[in-house]
């Protein structure tokens, strides 16, 4: 694979960055996951949005245009041959001697972007859907910054594989919060969506905002309210959204199944709806 450090294309094995670097040493860095679909870019432009509103809340500085940052994602998905998969891209503050504190304006930033190839329309997740479990949300307090400190959910979704579920739920004071690297709804037996209101505790999700605005739509009647996980317990039905997954269907929460715990109707349809609208609208 061809990827882009710091201002070159170059073969993977040739990548290199400073060991000083802050994203490495205090994950003082933000990404974003952008989908290709058709060998195109899902909601490009909402994505470089949040990257600015990541780099806003860090103080973090971003030297380069949006339009560069359109066109390294163009020439790694055409290098690449990806059709159909995601473009990762990272910023970091920069790299300097060890210091919890930091000059931004004195470092330069770095910034990596590569490709990953994958199916997104038929998968395993839209044909079986996802069983999650819940979970303790022990993150930090800023969930909006998409920052590249995954630990915590890294280990929630292992804590989530070695109970036999594919992902987690996170909760605090008894609400669910979101998944681990997406957004979680719930659906009432009147086919109405419920999902939390954005604050500083979840990401602001580029798929659940497109979602919702194409689910308004369609008439389906959307609330956004915290929901506890016994309420989640007793839904019709559930998924998740996420650039990397779209609208993932989710069939049990805590091993509870959801009405027959086979992808439901609603999810089914709002992932389909998803897909062919976002078809339109690619870069
Ligand atoms: N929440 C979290 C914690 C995430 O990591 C992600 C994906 N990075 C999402 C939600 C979904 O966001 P998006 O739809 O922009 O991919």
């Amino acid at each position: 694979r061809t990827v882009y450090v710091n201002g070159d294309y170059v073969p993977e094995s040739e990548a290199r960055i400073s060991v000083f670097d802050r994203g490495f040493l205090f994950a003082d860095a933000i990404y974003e996951v952008a989908a290709v679909l058709d060998g195109k870019l899902v909601d490009f432009p909402a994505h470089l949005r949040r990257l600015h509103r990541s780099a806003g809340e860090l103080g973090m500085r971003v030297d380069i245009s949006d339009d560069a940052l359109l066109d390294i994602h163009r020439t790694l998905v055409e290098r690449n041959g990806i059709e159909q998969g995601q473009v990762y891209m990272q910023l970091t503050r920069g790299a300097a001697d060890r210091d919890f504190a930091f000059d931004t304006d004195a470092m330069t930033p770095g910034l990596v972007l590569f490709t990953l190839k994958k199916e997104l329309i038929d998968t395993p997740v839209a044909r079986n859907g996802l069983k999650v479990v819940t979970i303790e949300d022990l993150r930090w307090g800023r969930c909006d910054i998409k920052t590249t400190q995954l630990l915590y959910p890294s280990l929630a979704k292992m804590q989530a594989k070695a109970s036999g579920a594919d992902d987690a739920w996170l909760v605090r004071d008894g609400h669910i919060m979101e998944g681990t690297s997406n957004n979680a709804f719930i659906v009432t037996s009147e086919g109405a969506i419920i999902t939390r209101p954005l604050s500083n505790g979840i990401l602001h999700g580029i798929t659940r905002a497109t979602l919702m605005e194409y689910a308004a739509t369609t008439g389906v009647r959307i609330e956004e309210r915290a929901f506890t996980v016994a309420e989640a317990h007793q839904a019709a039905e559930a998924f998740v959204t996420s650039a990397s997954m779209f609208v993932g269907p989710v069939v049990s929460i805590d091993g509870i199944n959801l009405s027959d715990g086979k992808p439901g109707p609603v999810a089914t349809q709002l992932r389909q709806h998803y897909i062919a609208e976002s078809r339109k609208r690619l870069l």
